[in-house]
């Protein structure tokens, strides 16, 4: 199974990608964790990114897809993927189609998570991030079970500099821009599935696998 995320920054592609994971048993790939893994650790690439994602600005297609071509040929991801970050603008779509050209390989399904503006400012302003594993939670609406640690993994959860409200703006403008004709992209593709990305987590996985044909009448596709 082989599926992207679509969606505005903070409607919920970190936390719903979790339930995928589960579903289909394949690994998460976030171009936004791979980023931040890298400036933590300070490789060319990090270095070269940190200004680019702390200001809500895109980092370059060609550094993205050579790290997303290495990442899906991965051994775990023979089975299949979940890309949640990528493809984030037109370019990288089609840039996507031909690496998978090249590999043989076809997505299955692209899901649209739909949220308006005022709720994606609430959720990013909430957000709290594992410094090590990625996994979000958030201050009200999805509290961890100990204050400052990850549910997941125990790490230190941290505000990401780009939830910050100056940069929250900036993010939502690079997404109407640039990376809303990609949904038009997979729609003419005929691959599309949207989602409302609204209500509770629960609701929204509901949704969610209704849509992958997963709900609770539902078959494997
Ligand atoms: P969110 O989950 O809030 O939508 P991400 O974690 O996916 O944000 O991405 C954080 C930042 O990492 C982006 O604002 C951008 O700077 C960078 N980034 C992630 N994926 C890509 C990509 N495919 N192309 C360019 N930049 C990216
Ligand atoms: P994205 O990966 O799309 O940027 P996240 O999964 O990181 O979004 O979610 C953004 C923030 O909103 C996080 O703090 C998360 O805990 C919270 N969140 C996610 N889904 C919901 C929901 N259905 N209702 C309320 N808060 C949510």
């Amino acid at each position: 199974m082989r599926l992207v995320l679509l969606g505005p920054p903070g409607a919920g592609k970190g936390t719903q990608a979790a339930a995928v994971r589960d579903l289909y048993g394949v690994p998460h790939i976030s171009t936004g964790d791979m980023l931040r893994s890298a400036i933590a650790a300070g490789t060319p690439v990090g270095l070269k990114a940190k200004v680019i994602v702390d200001a809500g600005n895109l980092v370059p297609d060609d550094i993205m897809a050579e790290m997303v071509r290495e990442r899906i040929t991965a051994p775990d991801a023979r089975p299949g993927y979940l890309l949640d970050g990528y493809p984030r603008n037109v370019t990288q779509a089609t840039t996507l189609e031909a690496i998978l050209l090249v590999l043989g390989q076809k997505l299955d399904h692209v899901v649209h998570l739909s949220l308006d503006d005022a709720e994606i400012v609430k959720r990013l302003s909430g957000r709290r991030t594992c410094a090590s594993c990625g996994t979000p939670c958030h201050v009200t609406a999805a509290p961890p079970r100990v204050a400052g640690r990850c549910d997941n993994c125990g790490g230190t959860l941290v505000q990401r500099e780009d939830d910050r409200e100056e940069i929250i703006g900036r993010r939502l403008e690079v997404y109407r821009e640039r990376t809303a004709p990609v949904v038009e992209f997979y729609r003419q593709l005929g691959l599309l599935r949207e989602v409302d990305a609204s209500g509770p987590v629960a609701e929204v996985r509901q949704r969610l696998e209704a849509a992958l044909g997963q709900g609770a009448h539902g078959t494997k596709p």
